[in-house]
């Protein structure tokens, strides 16, 4: 039996029918049918229909139509990091932590890291994405990526649970080589001990890289750099700067970001993204994900 929205699952997954703006940090999309789970047992159930799992909603532009699939969000134990050290795992130098639910807001979690002089994932400071999803493509900055903090990693499909070593991915530039669909639901951190100020200059320094993006409402880069050339010099010198389309616009401070001006609606933005691709004269591929397709 399935759940309704507005209901309790059988397993006690909260589901709702709700609009997936409010996700995700462009602020753009419509409804779907949310599924909240807290544990293995409420992730279980809420696979047993097609799906789709929203982290931070940081690399996504949903349509204004919503999507038809069931939209995981991982909350309760699975959104709680425990950082305490395994005693049979690390010494003088090195931590392994307990558990770090995929839900858990990454931003918030490279704070503590910092405050209890723990190392190696400091330079993805400043991605505004949850644990699961930023280590399902391996983000990162070239000061760091998720994979060089990563110890276990749980993932769960519809056939089940397992537990696997970064050893055993094929993971790479922004990639972990984990399929589409198959839940990063927690995982164990390989940190380093360093004193807390060291961490922290670190992090300075890889924050100073995005001194020049934009602090509005965005779903990061639009484009990949091709063949190594800027994408944002690319739209900049076809002039496209603070081109607006309704109330999303290429942002005035680097053009390789879509900015929401507050009410956009993906619609706007699909706009900027096809014009975008008329005026500049090279293949652009896209870096952010298009729910429920690509373009
Ligand atoms: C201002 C800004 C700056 C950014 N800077 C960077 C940067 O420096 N480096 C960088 O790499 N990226 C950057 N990004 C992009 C984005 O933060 C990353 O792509 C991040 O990994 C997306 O994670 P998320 O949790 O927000 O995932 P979402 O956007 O919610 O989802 C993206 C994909 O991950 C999948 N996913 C989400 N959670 C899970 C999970 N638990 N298990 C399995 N799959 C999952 C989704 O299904 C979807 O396919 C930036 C974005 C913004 C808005």
């Amino acid at each position: 039996m399935t759940a309704l929205p507005g209901t309790v699952s059988r397993t006690g997954a909260r589901v709702e029918r709700l609009p997936l703006a409010r996700f995700t940090t462009l602020g753009v999309g419509g409804e779907a049918e949310v599924w909240f789970v807290g544990h293995a047992e409420q992730l279980a159930e809420a696979l047993e229909a097609p799906y789709r799992i929203l982290g931070g909603g940081s690399n996504l532009v949903i349509a204004d139509e919503g999507v038809p699939e069931r939209v995981l969000r991982l909350t309760g134990p699975l959104a709680v990091a425990d950082l305490t050290p395994d005693p049979a795992l690390s010494d003088a130098e090195t931590v392994v932590t307990g558990w770090v639910g995929g839900g858990v807001p990454l931003p918030g979690l490279i704070r503590k890291l910092q405050k209890l002089g723990l190392s190696n994932l400091e330079g993805t400071v400043g991605i505004p994405a949850q644990v699961g999803g930023a280590v399902w493509m391996n983000a990162g900055t070239r000061f760091g990526e998720m994979f060089d903090g990563l110890h276990t990693l749980e993932i769960v499909t519809p056939e089940g649970r397992r537990q696997v070593t970064p050893a055993q991915l094929s993971w790479g530039y922004r990639q972990s080589g984990i399929p589409r669909g198959h839940v990063v639901s927690r995982v164990r951190l390989k940190l380093r001990r360093a004193a807390p100020e060291a961490v922290l200059a670190k992090m300075d320094f890889a924050d100073v890289a995005r001194k020049g993006q934009p602090k509005m409402k965005t779903p990061g880069c639009a484009f990949k750099n091709p063949g190594g050339v800027s994408a944002g010099r690319l739209i900049d010198e076809a002039g496209l700067k603070g081109t607006r389309v309704g109330n999303a616009m290429i942002a005035p401070e680097h053009a390789n970001f879509i900015v929401n001006l507050g009410g956009a609606s993906s619609a706007d933005v699909h706009a900027l993204l096809r014009l975008i691709r008329e005026r500049v004269g090279v293949p652009l591929e896209l870096e952010y994900e298009l729910w429920p397709g690509q373009d």
